[in-house]
């Protein structure tokens, strides 16, 4: 199950879901504010980026909820 990012439109928060591809657009709700004003961001496995400081150290790959 592929790993989506999505972004709050209500709170700016940033947050990253796994999820079937099927859903990928749904509406999903903020885990800090509950809004459901949330948007998809592209896929940070497509863009190959460079881990120069990422979040995602590669240990586990549970989201990042506290
Ligand atoms: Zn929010």
């Amino acid at each position: 199950m592929p790993l989506y990012e999505y972004s709050c439109d209500e709170c700016g928060r940033t947050f990253e879901e796994l999820r079937p591809s099927s859903e990928a657009d749904a509406t999903i709700d903020c885990p800090s504010c509950e809004s459901r004003r949330t948007s998809r961001k592209l896929s940070s496995f497509a863009s190959g980026a460079s881990s120069s400081g990422s979040p995602k150290g590669g240990s586990g790959c549970g989201t990042r909820f506290t």
